[in-house]
C-alpha cells in the first residue's frame, strides 16, 4: 500500500483517487474549494460519473480516501504526488499551466521526503521539465524528487471502468526507477505499460486525442459528400469499421467533437507546433470541419423551417456526449447560439447536465423537464446528444406535441424511414432522407 496525493479534484483526479484507493492505496486528494470538500467527506460528489459516488463513499468510509484543502497534510506525508488540475486553453490555443505551476510550487513548499510527483493533468511537450524546474526552485529544504509524466486516457461517461481497465498505462521519466515504482502502482491492472521519456509520454496524450477528433471529422466530411451523392455514412462507417486495419470506434457522423480534451488539445497541439515552425495543416482542417458540423446542423433547421425567424427551436441534449454533465465546449452551446442569432427561441432538456448548463446558457433558453416538454408547441426538435432516453421516446406524441413535424437528428439515432412513416420532416447527418 503507498500513500497517494492528488492535486486537482475533478474529472481526472476524483476518479483516479478513489480508484486507487480502491486498489489498497491511502489516497489524499487536495481541493482548493473548502464546501467541495466538505461535501466530499459526506459523499456529495462536485461531478456527475456512473458509478464514482458509490466508490467514493466506500472508500471513504473505509478510511482509504481523504479529502483536504491543506497542502502541507496532503503533500508531506505522500510517496507519489498526482498533479492533475485543468490545463484550459490559453488566449491563442496553447494550454495554460497556471493551475500546474500553482500545483508544483504548493508541492515544492509541502514536500518533506522524498517524493514522485507524477503528472497527470494533459501538459505541453516540455511541461515535466518546467515543474522539475519550479520543484527545484522553490522545495524548502534539499528534499529529494522525481517528475514522472503519466498521461490519463479515461472517458467521461465511463472513467471509473476506464481506470480500471485500461488498454495501456503510459509513463515518462528521465529516472527509470521512479518511473519503475509509478508503474508498480498499476500492476493489478494487469495492462501494457509503456515507459518512455518525459517529452515522448506527452506527445502520446495529444497525438492520440488529435488522432481520434480526426477519425470524427473524417467521417463527417465523408457524411456530408455522402448527403450530397445519396451514400449513406452509417453504412460507409459500418463497411469500414469491417476492416480491421481501421476498426469500428469513433466513426460515427454528427454534429462533431467537443468536450474538456478534444477542441483544447488539438488547439494546443496546433500551436505548439506552429510555434514550432511545422505547419499542422491536419489538425487545422480538423477543427475547421468540425465548426461546419454545428453550421451544417442549423443549416438544416433553417432550410426545414425556411427561416429561423420567431421559429422556437427545441434541443435535446446538452452535455457534450452520453452519460456526463459536462458542458465545456459542448456542441449544444454553439449550436444554440446561431439559432439564437437567427431569431429562434430555444428550449431545451438534458438528462442530467440542466444544473450545470445553467452557468452556461443563463436564462437564455427555456429549460425543460423532459422531452416532450420540449417538443410541446416546438417548430423544429433537434436532437444533438444520443442520450439512450431520446432513443425510446414515444414518437407519436413527440409529433402530436409539436406545432410542426421537423426532426433534425444531428446524431442519426433514428431510422429515416420510420420517422418519415411517422409523419415528420426528417433530416440526419449523411443519410439519405
Ligand atoms: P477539472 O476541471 O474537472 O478538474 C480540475 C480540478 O483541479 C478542479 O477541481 C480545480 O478546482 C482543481 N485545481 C486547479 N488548480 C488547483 C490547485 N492549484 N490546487 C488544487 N486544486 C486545483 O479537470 P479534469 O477534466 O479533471 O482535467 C484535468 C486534467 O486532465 C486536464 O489537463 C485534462 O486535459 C486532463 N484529462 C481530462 C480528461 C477528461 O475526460 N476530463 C481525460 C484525460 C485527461
Amino acid at each position: 500500500m503507498a500513500n497517494l496525493c492528488f492535486i486537482g479534484v475533478g474529472y481526472v483526479g476524483l476518479v483516479t483517487g478513489t480508484c486507487f484507493a480502491d486498489l489498497g492505496n491511502n489516497v489524499t486528494c487536495l481541493n482548493r474549494d473548502r464546501e467541495k470538500s466538505e461535501n466530499l467527506k459526506k459523499g456529495i460528489l462536485p461531478i456527475f460519473e456512473p458509478g464514482l459516488e458509490e466508490l467514493v463513499q466506500r472508500n471513504h468510509q473505509a478510511g482509504r480516501l481523504h479529502f483536504t484543502t491543506d497542502y502541507g497534510e496532503a503533500v508531506a506525508n505522500a510517496d507519489f504526488v498526482f498533479i492533475a488540475v485543468g490545463t484550459p486553453s490559453g488566449q491563442g490555443g496553447e494550454a495554460d499551466l497556471t493551475h500546474v505551476e500553482e500545483a508544483a510550487k504548493g508541492i515544492a513548499a509541502s514536500m518533506v521526503k522524498p517524493t514522485i510527483v507524477v503528472n497527470k493533468s494533459t501538459v505541453p511537450i516540455g511541461a515535466g521539465d518546467f515543474v522539475a524546474g519550479i520543484i527545484s526552485r522553490y522545495r524548502k529544504a534539499d528534499v529529494d524528487f522525481a517528475v514522472v509524466s503519466n498521461p490519463e486516457f479515461l472517458r467521461e461517461g465511463s472513467a471509473v471502468h476506464d481506470f480500471m481497465n485500461p488498454d495501456r498505462v503510459v509513463l515518462g521519466a528521465s529516472d527509470a526507477v521512479a518511473a519503475q515504482k509509478v508503474a508498480d502502482l498499476y500492476t493489478p491492472l494487469k495492462c501494457p505499460i509503456l515507459i518512455t521519456d518525459l517529452r515522448t509520454a506527452e506527445m502520446i496524450k495529444y497525438a492520440s486525442n488529435a488522432f481520434l477528433a480526426s477519425r470524427i471529422s473524417f467521417i463527417n466530411e465523408i457524411s456530408s459528400i455522402c448527403e450530397q451523392l445519396g451514400a449513406d455514412v452509417k453504412d460507409v462507417a459500418r463497411g469500414m469499421g469491417l476492416d480491421k486495419r481501421i476498426g469500428p470506434a469513433f466513426l460515427d457522423a454528427g454534429v462533431g467533437w467537443g468536450g474538456s480534451c478534444f477542441p483544447k488539445d488539438v488547439k494546443a497541439l496546433e500551436h505548439m507546433a506552429a510555434m514550432h515552425g511545422c505547419h499542422p495543416q491536419l489538425l487545422r482542417a480538423v477543427m475547421e470541419i468540425n465548426k461546419d458540423q454545428r453550421r451544417r446542423l442549423v443549416m438544416k433547421v433553417r432550410n426545414a423551417l425556411g427561416s429561423l425567424e420567431e421559429a422556437r427551436v427545441g434541443v435535446l441534449g446538452l452535455s457534450f456526449k452520453p452519460n456526463t454533465d459536462d458542458m465545456r465546449e459542448a456542441p449544444s452551446t454553439e449550436i444554440i447560439h446561431h439559432l439564437q442569432n437567427e431569431g429562434a427561441s430555444v428550449r431545451v432538456y438534458d438528462p442530467v447536465a440542466m444544473q450545470v448548463a445553467r452557468r452556461y446558457l443563463n436564462d437564455r433558453v427555456e429549460y425543460c423537464e423532459n422531452a416532450y416538454e420540449v417538443a410541446r408547441g416546438s417548430d423544429a426538435l433537434v436532437v444533438v446528444t444520443e442520450w439512450n432516453e431520446f432513443k425510446r421516446l414515444d414518437m407519436v406524441r413527440i409529433r402530436e406535441l409539436m406545432r410542426k413535424p421537423v426532426l433534425i437528428d444531428g446524431r442519426n439515432i433514428y431510422e429515416p424511414s420510420e420517422m418519415k412513416n411517422l409523419g415528420f420532416t426528417y433530416m440526419c447527418m449523411g443519410r439519405p432522407c
